[in-house]
């Protein structure tokens, strides 16, 4: 008989990195909530980790924000010795959350690369908050994300004007925080430049959760205060109108 091995081998391991919807726990999928019943350990952001329920066999690790990089790497390890792990994201991890992270922390670590891992797809916030409004993006759209962490400001600039002058209906996450207050009346600016005051625009915040808001106006009436970090701003495209209490952008645009 051979003697058992000192550490569990690597293939026990495994890593997902989950998509946890926009807050409601309704949007949680059925497949995210599978495996988390079935992790040893949870990975992610505080307010994230937070949303998971403490059980016994379960270890919940959260960590400040703008360390996404210890965070995939200490992820990655964890399943390396053989844990199953959970990395935690709001809406979509793909969209401006943890699976990038964790490719990129993966690049030059071949002994990593054979773990068994997998991205669970979540509600990100602009559906979901597309859908309360109606359907603002119902023709061709792009999400761009405001913040400054990871790129110039020019560069959001340039974006968000190429996207008006290609008359996408556009998403904004990110839209502003406390230490970049004036960003985003910059967009506005460009938005109004690009778009004329008539535009629809739509704040929603905290989406499906018991502090959601959702509020519709031309660009010319909008104001910077009326989005925070916890806004997901919805810009129409130039066909995009009300119909009663909903706002909608025609399938056409032939
Ligand atoms: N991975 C997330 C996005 C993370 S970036 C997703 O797919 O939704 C964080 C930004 O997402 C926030 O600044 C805000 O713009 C948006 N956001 C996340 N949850 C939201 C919610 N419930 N309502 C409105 N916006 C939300």
């Amino acid at each position: 008989m051979t003697a058992p091995q000192a550490t569990t081998p690597a293939s026990a391991g495994t890593l997902c990195i989950a998509g946890l919807g926009p807050g409601d726990a309704q949007l949680v999928t059925p497949e995210v909530t599978s495996a988390i019943a079935a992790a040893t350990d949870i990975v992610g952001y505080i307010p994230y980790v937070a949303r998971i329920a403490p059980r016994p066999g379960l270890t919940l690790h959260a960590s400040d924000n703008r360390v996404e990089m210890d965070r995939a790497r200490a992820a990655l390890q964890m399943a390396a010795e053989g844990k199953q792990v959970v990395i935690v994201s709001s809406g979509d991890p793909g969209v401006f959350a943890m699976a990038a992270a964790v490719f990129e922390a993966l690049e030059g670590r071949p002994d990593w690369q054979a773990l068994d891992i997998r991205v669970l797809p979540g509600i990100t916030a602009m559906l979901a908050a597309a859908a309360k409004a109606g359907a603002p993006l119902g023709h061709d759209f792009c999400a761009i994300n405001l913040s400054d962490n990871l790129k110039p400001a020019e560069l959001i600039e340039a974006r968000v004007r190429a996207a008006a002058g290609a008359d996408f209906a556009m998403a904004f996450y990110n839209p502003r925080s406390a230490s970049r207050p004036h960003t985003f009346g910059r967009v506005l600016q460009v938005l109004l430049e690009a778009c004329g005051p008539d535009r629809l625009i739509t704040f929603a915040r905290a989406v499906s959760t018991p502090e959601e808001k959702l509020l519709t106006v031309s660009l010319g009436d909008a104001t910077p205060e009326m989005a925070d970090m916890r806004t997901v701003v919805l810009v129409g495209n130039s066909a995009t109108r009300h119909v009663g209490r909903f706002v909608y952008t025609p399938r056409s645009a032939l």
